[in-house]
Order: structure tokens, then sequence, then C-alpha cells
């Protein structure tokens, strides 16, 4: 039985991860959407937030587990008995941090393969950052995310939009 982990921050998840997570079930036995609570990031959702969408946007697909992770993305994977950890490629620019992170997790822990699915077509422009700002200036997402994701991103852009009129005592 090979389990497959699929980790990145998912701040949002959009219709191109969950495409990659999808496709993933069709070549391993389980896949384990893993959120990584990145404590050095800049991130619009909390972890909390992240894993809620997540759980939202994947639903109900079989043989899919959903958890949120910190530390190395490879001890997290030996943890969970994961053999593979599973990325997806979109246009050539991911290509070098890929291969870097694929190189280290490699150097990191031999036994488990990074394996790079191909972006669908219509998917290879949509990234996280651009829903994030197509999002927050009230943008028609709905190509781009599930519906609850749609509706968070509009509670952030409404959240900030009352900060904006009402800033915080000095
Ligand atoms: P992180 O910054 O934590 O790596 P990302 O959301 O940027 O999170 O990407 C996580 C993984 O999903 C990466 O392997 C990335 O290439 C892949 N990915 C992101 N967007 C798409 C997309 N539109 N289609 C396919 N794969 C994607």
């Amino acid at each position: 039985m090979t389990i497959a982990l699929y980790p990145a921050s998912f701040d949002p998840i959009h219709f191109g991860h969950l495409d990659i997570i999808q496709r993933a079930t069709n070549i391993f036995d389980e896949v384990t959407v893993a959120v990584y609570d990145r404590p050095s990031k800049n991130l619009l959702f909390s972890v909390e937030e992240r894993l809620a969408l997540v759980r939202a946007a994947v639903g109900d697909l079989p043989r899919v587990r959903i958890a949120a992770y910190t530390g190395l993305t490879v001890d997290y994977a030996r943890r969970v008995g994961a053999g593979v950890i599973v990325r997806g490629l979109r246009v050539v620019s991911d290509f070098e941090l890929e291969w870097r992170m694929a190189l280290t997790n490699h150097q990191l822990a031999p036994e488990i393969e990074v394996v790079c699915l191909m972006a669908r077509r219509e998917y290879s422009f949509l990234s996280s950052s651009i829903v994030r700002e197509v999002g927050l200036l009230n943008g028609d997402v709905s190509s781009m995310v599930p519906e609850p994701v749609a509706r968070a991103l509009a509670a952030k852009a409404a959240q900030r939009a009352a900060e904006a009129r009402s800033p915080a005592p000095a």
C-alpha cells in the first residue's frame, strides 16, 4: 500500500490543488493532504482556517486524509508512513524550486520519492497568491476556488475594509 503526502500552505486551497489531490487518489492507495503550519510565512488564513477550508473543499473524497503539520516535510511523511511526496508543476518557473526541494528532501530521506504531476492547462495560471489578490479586491473567484473558500475570502475582504475605516487606536 502506497501512501502519498501532498504538503502545501493552502493559503487558500484552490481548484489547481484540488485537481492534484483528485488525480493523486487515482494513482496512490491513500493521499494525506498536509497543511503546512509555516511559522515564518506571511499568511492570510490561520492554520485552523486553512485546515477547515481544505476539509470543506475536499469533502468526502475517498481515501483522502487531511491534517496540519509543522517541521520538516520528510519527518512528517515518515510519521504518516508516506513513501511518496506529491507536488504539482505549473509553468517552467515552478520547476527550479520543486527540483531544489526534491533534491533536498531526497538527501534527507532517500527512501521517499517525490512525484510531480503536471498542472492541467486550465489551472496552470492559478496560484494561492492570485486567488488572495483577486479575492481581497472583491473580484469574482468562482472559477478559481470552491464556494466555502470564496465566502472566506469575502469575509477577509470585509474585515479588512472595516479595519481600514476604523483603525485600532495607537
Ligand atoms: P506552498 O507555497 O506551500 O508550496 P502552494 O500552494 O504554492 O504552496 O503549492 C503547493 C503545491 O501545489 C506545489 O507543488 C505547487 O506547484 C502545486 N500547485 C499550486 N498551484 C497549482 C495549480 N494551479 N495546479 C497544479 N499544482 C499546483
